[in-house]
């Protein structure tokens, strides 16, 4: 292992490769996960700064029997698919250093970036060109490019412009042996063979490392309306969103439910972000309204929507933001849902998605399957309903061990839930993918024709498991 330390410092340069033998280390930003459910221990943390340096990384680990690559952009995910394990044998890839903007193409309304830049900064560099990058979602200050696409991240803008798949246009990857794959066009239409691009979205680093990527640009709006509203059930604003379709067309950027306990935590943990509207109701929702014309264009169009959902019925109570920074406090307080669940300790979480039509019936029997189970259970149940995407996730009743909850029932409510979603015709996985997390599961809640055809492409693209081993395929 020796040998491999000192070539891989003279690939990357001393100073981007760490290991448990610097004097000093401390490798726990590389090695926990973000929910600190799994603290690995790795051969060495590797930082390349350049898609050459990655491909001689790869080869000098594939040339190194017993050792493997852990991808890691930032380490943001919640599936554990981006530490390594204990072992000591795995190398964790971190692209974070390579972060360059290398292009943006006004005309092709596309921009190249390296794999680790942070989503952010992206979204920075559109708005500087004058366009929209609008993929977003509450790590995004934090998780990189590469990492969206290697969980094919979906976020709070998805039922207008899709996931970040429907964002990317090409791909630059370094394969399994090290080979450099130059798929970086900005084509919108390439039907020349197997979509390798599509096939490596979504891969969670098991089939190559991705480093950089060709994404696609919009037009900024010419004004972004936001809206809070109390609905009084979950059927109710589902029928908010089916009027929200019809009257704001495209404008609808956004369409996030959140349940009183979700912002019971938020109000609780964060008391200076002011939550509106919940006291009163189960739910409530947060929409977002896009518009190409101007702002008083886009605020008739919602007062109209608001109007109309309150004569219905499924609307109790609405605020529209009355300018940006109020609007920004709003989507704060749905993007501090997490952080405000993660101080409240620990819970069982599920990223699972529905059809909207189904979410209603789902949410009623699940939530009574689980009272019966666990009396005084509570659920922290948000999402983006737009996609038929909930975060329904399971705490501990009032005053109970979070730690001892979780160890006598994880395994219990996955399966009730999982069981749930698959009666329902859902997904186990919406966003966050599968990672080691619901390795496992995949072989009770996944087509088996389908699951057959991923061992082999696996096994095709990667026949000697150098790349995330047992992440996605257990
Ligand atoms: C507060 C918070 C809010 C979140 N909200 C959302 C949300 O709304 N929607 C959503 O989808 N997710 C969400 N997430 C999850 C997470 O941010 C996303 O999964 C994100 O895409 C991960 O990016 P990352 O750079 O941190 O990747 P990492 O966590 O480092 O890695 C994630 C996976 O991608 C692989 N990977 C990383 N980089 C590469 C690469 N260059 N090539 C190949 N594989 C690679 C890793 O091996 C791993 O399997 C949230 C997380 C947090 C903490």
């Amino acid at each position: 292992m020796n040998k491999l330390i000192a070539q891989l410092r003279s690939i990357c340069g001393v100073p981007h490769v760490y290991t448990h033998e610097d004097a000093g280390a401390d490798l726990s930003a590389w090695e926990l996960d973000w929910r600190k459910r799994s603290r690995g221990r790795s051969l060495a943390v590797v930082r390349p700064g350049s898609t050459a340096e990655v491909a001689a990384v790869v080869k000098a680990c594939a040339a190194t029997p017993g050792v493997s690559i852990v991808p890691q952009g930032g380490n943001t995910g919640l599936v554990v698919g981006s530490v390594p394990d204990d072992s000591g044998t795995q190398v964790v890839l971190s692209m974070t250093r390579m972060n360059a903007v290398r292009a943006i193409d006004p005309a092709n309304l596309t921009i190249t970036v390296e794999a680790g830049c942070v989503l952010q900064n992206l979204q920075a560099a559109a708005e500087q060109a004058g366009f929209l990058f609008p993929l977003s979602l509450g790590a995004e200050g934090s998780c990189t490019i590469g990492g969206n696409l290697g969980t094919n991240a979906g976020g709070t803008q998805v039922l207008r412009y899709g996931n970040t798949r429907e964002l990317c246009l090409g791909l630059e990857v370094v394969t399994a042996q090290g080979e450099v794959l130059n798929g970086l066009t900005g084509l919108r239409k390439d039907n020349t063979g197997y979509d390798l691009r599509n096939l490596m979205i979504g891969s969670e680093g098991t089939l190559g490392i991705i480093t950089a990527a060709t994404m696609k640009l919009y037009p900024l709006p010419a004004a972004q309306l936001t809206a809070w509203a109390a609905v009084p059930s979950m059927q109710a604003a589902v029928d908010l969103l089916g009027l929200a379709h019809q009257t704001l067309g495209p404008g609808l950027t956004g369409f996030e439910v959140m349940n009183q306990f979700a912002l019971s935590l938020v109000d609780k943990h964060y008391p200076q972000l002011r939550v509106p509207l919940w006291q009163d109701t189960p739910w409530c929702v947060l929409l977002e309204n896009s518009d190409s014309e101007n702002e008083q264009h886009a605020r008739t169009q919602f007062e109209a929507l608001l109007e109309r959902a309150l004569e219905q019925g499924c609307v109790s109570d609405a605020v529209v933001a009355e300018n940006l920074s109020q609007a920004h406090g709003l989507w704060h307080i749905r993007e501090s849902i997490t952080l405000a669940q993660a101080e409240e300790g620990l819970n069982i979480k599920h990223d699972i998605s529905i059809p909207v039509s189904r979410i209603p019936a789902f949410v009623a029997e699940t939530d009574a399957l689980l009272q019966r189970e666990i009396p005084g259970v509570r659920l922290v149940d948000f999402g983006h309903l737009g996609d038929g995407n909930l975060h329904y996730n399971v705490q501990a009743p009032e005053g109970g061990d979070n730690k001892a909850f979780l160890r006598d029932w994880e395994d219990k409510v996955n399966t009730l839930v999982f069981d749930q979603v698959h009666k329902f015709e859902g997904s186990i996985s919406a966003e966050h993918g599968v990672g080691e997390l619901k390795a496992h599961k995949l072989p009770t809640y996944k087509d088996p024709t389908a699951l057959a055809m991923m061992r082999a492409i696996k096994q095709a693209l990667d026949p000697h498991q150098l790349l995330n081993p047992r992440k996605v395929l257990a």
